[in-house]
């Protein structure tokens, strides 16, 4: 082919030249259009390529789902018991009213029922970001390290007294509300980022002294009667106290 050999291989018409030796080779070859002459010899490339690309897929997400934190959006729903307690209301300290709010804009809220439910519909309420702050913003609520504003405007402040002692912001969070015979875990700082962290939780949000030892929530004791087939959706559910405490 004298004239192609004239050329120069780098100009301009060389992509010209690519086209037709392309098109000589179909038509030599014989059969099957030009665009499959073109992609036979890649297909099964691209076929190892898409399998590759899909075990990896599916062993990232095993691997993710693994490790995902609860409670996982659209597939948990927990429900843990809580109450309000005031060292300065009454003469010995007492329960408050309970959030009768039911507002839920993220999935973490109440039903007017003591108890905090917690089947999360955005990543933003989900895993680590299940906090309490979430369930005080449905409940028109809030909570600091050093106030919690209730849902009707008042606000506990620390600038108060209790048997002598000054009072001051603080949670209590039992594991499970089956065994809140055991010490609970007391939280002082950072009350807003509180995570919720299973089913069945027991949750005591206070106003009381440093060291003081607070009675479990009462909403426990119909925590068992709760949309029970719920309480079976998650796979760590938790035998949960149905009778009814003292007092
Ligand atoms: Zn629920
Ligand atoms: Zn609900």
């Amino acid at each position: 082919m004298p004239l192609a050999m004239a050329r120069d291989p780098r100009s301009r018409s060389s992509l010209a030249d690519a086209v037709r030796n392309v098109e000589r080779a179909a038509r030599i070859g014989g059969g099957g259009s030009r665009l499959s002459r073109i992609l036979r010899p890649s297909f099964p490339a691209l076929v190892v390529l898409i399998i590759a690309a899909g075990t990896a897929l599916v062993a990232f997400a095993y691997t993710t789902r693994d490790v995902q934190a609860r409670p996982v959006q659209n597939e948990d729903h927990w429900h843990s018991p809580y109450a309000l307690w005031d060292c300065a209301e009454g003469t010995e300290g007492d329960f408050l009213p309970q959030f009768t709010s039911t507002d839920d804009g993220l999935g973490i809220h109440s039903h007017d029922d003591a108890i905090i439910h917690i089947h999360p519909y955005f990543e933003a309420a989900s895993g680590e970001n299940a906090q309490l702050e979430d369930f005080m913003t449905a409940m028109r609520a809030e909570i600091s390290d050093d106030a919690i504003t209730l849902d009707d405007g008042r606000v506990l402040a620390e600038d108060v007294t209790c048997g002598g002692e000054p009072a001051i912001i603080q949670v209590h969070r039992w594991e499970f509300a089956s065994s809140v015979d055991e010490a609970p875990e007391v939280f002082t700082e950072n009350l807003a980022e509180l995570r919720f962290l299973n089913n069945g939780e027991a949750w005591i949000i206070a106003r009381a002294p440093e060291g003081a030892e607070l009675p479990p929530p009462p909403s426990i004791a119909w925590l068992g009667q709760i949309d029970p087939f719920a309480l079976r959706a998650g796979e760590e559910s938790t035998p949960l106290v149905t009778e009814p405490q003292d007092e």
